[in-house]
């Protein structure tokens, strides 16, 4: 059922652990599996320097957690936070669209980080920004 990709970074994530001074940190959790995801990011000038997750849960939450650390590491905030579900799907790339509960399975490393990433972009704001 699953692709060898999925079931390879389930067993060997990329970017595992936490960083010690993360301008972003985030978790939350998909209660109808039980998953659950942490996701620190170093950001510098505008780009994603550092990433790291934590998790724990099915195959699919956490192998999406560890291709999104490799899909955005090196790349500009605001790319980040552009990152939608249909680029997600793509790149897990198995059909999960008849399926919510996997669906919410492999989209929560995306509400991780997007949450994290609007927080911290709302706390950047200056008032000429407005
Ligand atoms: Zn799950």
């Amino acid at each position: 059922m699953y692709r060898e990709v999925i079931l390879d970074h389930y067993k060997h994530p990329h970017n595992a652990g936490t960083l010690e001074h993360p301008d972003v940190s985030h978790e939350d959790t998909n209660p109808l599996c039980g998953d659950r995801i942490r996701i620190d990011l170093q950001i510098a000038d505008g780009i994603v320097t550092d990433v790291r997750f934590l998790g724990r849960g099915c195959a699919i939450s956490q192998a999406s957690a560890s291709l999104l650390t490799d899909e955005i590491i090196g790349k500009p905030v605001a790319e980040v936070a552009a990152f939608g579900k249909d680029d997600m799907l793509d790149l897990i790339g198995i059909p999960l669209d008849k399926n919510p509960v996997r669906i919410k399975c492999a989209l929560l490393a995306l509400k991780t980080l997007k949450t994290g990433v609007y927080g911290y972009l709302g706390a950047q704001l200056e008032d000429e920004d407005l």
